[in-house]
């Protein structure tokens, strides 16, 4: 690969053939075989039992809160309804406090459940809110931080405690991205109030769809409980709004088995992590993200940040020549929130005030990791992106002609 271009048009992009027959996704993709899936499926359908919170979302929830070490586990349809359900459940008012470098759900949950997101901006280098970037911004009419942990990191959830403490705020994490990593010998969902996590298709814990919130407050649990809704969830006591948001039992089936299947499906994102560590370290102007903050991470995402001075073509210029060889890298996240509806019309005022999460924005690169990408497709990727660089004078002309 790398030997075959020798030349511009080399590049699937002005024409070769792309170097991947078939497309290479960034999502994680890790299902059980589909005799697993089978047998799984048979016990539901002999028990029909398939929702109301039925025998398999209670041992995936028991299971959950030994593999967290966390009091509660309360399983949900998805993370989205997981953090609207604990903003009404820690009976927040006002405003929260939340990075605009995120997927849109963290601040869109706060807009469902009738609050003000006030968007924060993050550090350059650990790409997290900090406690001296959110410190300025508690005023009165702020109740919580909804503080995010990103890239199998995390935030700095010490320094944010005593913040929040300090300052009389809640605080309260989404942790989308942190399922399995570790702060000292503390699993990622005992911090704050309580911690949101997605078992999204595309996230490295999945149940095709779904979410638990994790705490170690026994009253909180109990609201969160009745929020959830669904016969046979344990509680007769109602609640004023529901959710009605319970996991069936295909989504805990699933679940279950990918707990299981858990600590392969982290080494395989560490084999694969080593092989783009090792084929774009010589590579100018693009450096890969290591999980900050964490002494244990998931390898659930592998982001470049790339430097166009240095790499010679633009980021977007990069996802171009990739998309044309199959593979589809994306930007992560873009734009941020705060530029994306409601939020550019509706809070103006953000737009111009974060300049380093624009700044991340423009520069950050996500690459194919995941059940369907082989340590050789990686390489590849790699030699391709090596090539790109080497070519990117020219690639760069020919994308933006004078
Ligand atoms: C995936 C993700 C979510 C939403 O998860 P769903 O389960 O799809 O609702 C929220 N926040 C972040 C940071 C995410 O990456």
């Amino acid at each position: 690969m790398s030997d075959s271009r020798v030349a511009v048009h080399d590049f699937a992009l002005f024409g070769a053939a792309p170097a991947f027959e078939s497309i290479l996704p960034v999502g994680q993709l890790y299902f059980p075989s589909w005799e697993r899936y089978e047998a799984a499926f048979r016990g539901i359908f002999e028990r029909r039992v398939y929702s109301g919170h039925g025998p398999l979302a209670r041992e995936l929830e028991a299971r959950l809160a030994e593999f967290f070490r966390v009091k509660h586990v309360i399983c949900v349809t998805n993370a989205t309804i997981g953090l609207i359900m604990a903003a009404e459940a820690l009976e927040l008012h006002g405003r929260v406090i939340v990075p605009a470098f995120t997927f849109i759900a963290s601040p869109q949950s706060l807009t469902w459940a009738g609050l003000e997101p006030r968007f924060c901006d993050v550090d350059p280098i650990s790409h997290h809110v900090t406690p001296a970037l959110v410190e300025p911004l508690i005023d009165k009419d702020v109740s919580a931080i909804l503080a995010v942990n990103l890239w199998g990191g995390a935030c700095d959830v010490g320094g944010l405690q005593v913040l929040a403490d300090r300052r009389g705020v809640k605080l309260f994490y989404d942790s989308a991205h942190a399922f399995g990593c570790r702060v000292g010998d503390t699993p990622l969902a005992s911090f704050g109030s309580l911690e949101v996590f997605s078992f999204h298709a595309t996230k490295v814990f999945s149940s095709a769809e779904g979410g638990c919130i994790c705490t170690n407050d026994d009253a909180l649990a109990a609201r969160l409980r009745r929020l959830r809704g669904s016969s046979g969830s344990g509680t007769t006591e109602r609640a004023a709004r529901s959710a009605d948001a319970p996991m069936s039992e295909a989504q805990a089936a699933i679940g279950l088995m990918s707990l299981e299947d858990f600590p392969a499906i982290v080494a395989r994102n560490k084999a694969l992590f080593d092989v783009y560590r090792t084929g774009l370290a010589a590579v100018p102007g693009l450096r890969l993200l290591e999980a900050q903050n964490v002494s244990a991470t998931n390898y659930q995402y592998l982001v470049c940040e790339l430097d166009e001075p240095a790499f010679g073509l633009s980021r977007d210029g990069l996802l171009q020549v990739l998309k044309a060889e199959n593979v589809l890298a994306r930007r992560y996240f873009y734009p941020g929130a705060h530029r994306c509806v409601p939020y550019v019309d509706a809070l103006p005022q953000y737009v111009h005030a974060l300049p380093e999460t624009d700044r991340l924005c423009g520069r950050l690169i996500q690459l194919p990791v995941g059940a369907l990408v082989s340590d050789h497709d990686a390489t590849r990727v790699c030699e391709l992106i090596a090539a790109a660089q080497r070519f990117s004078r020219e690639i760069g002309a020919r994308l933006s002609p004078t």
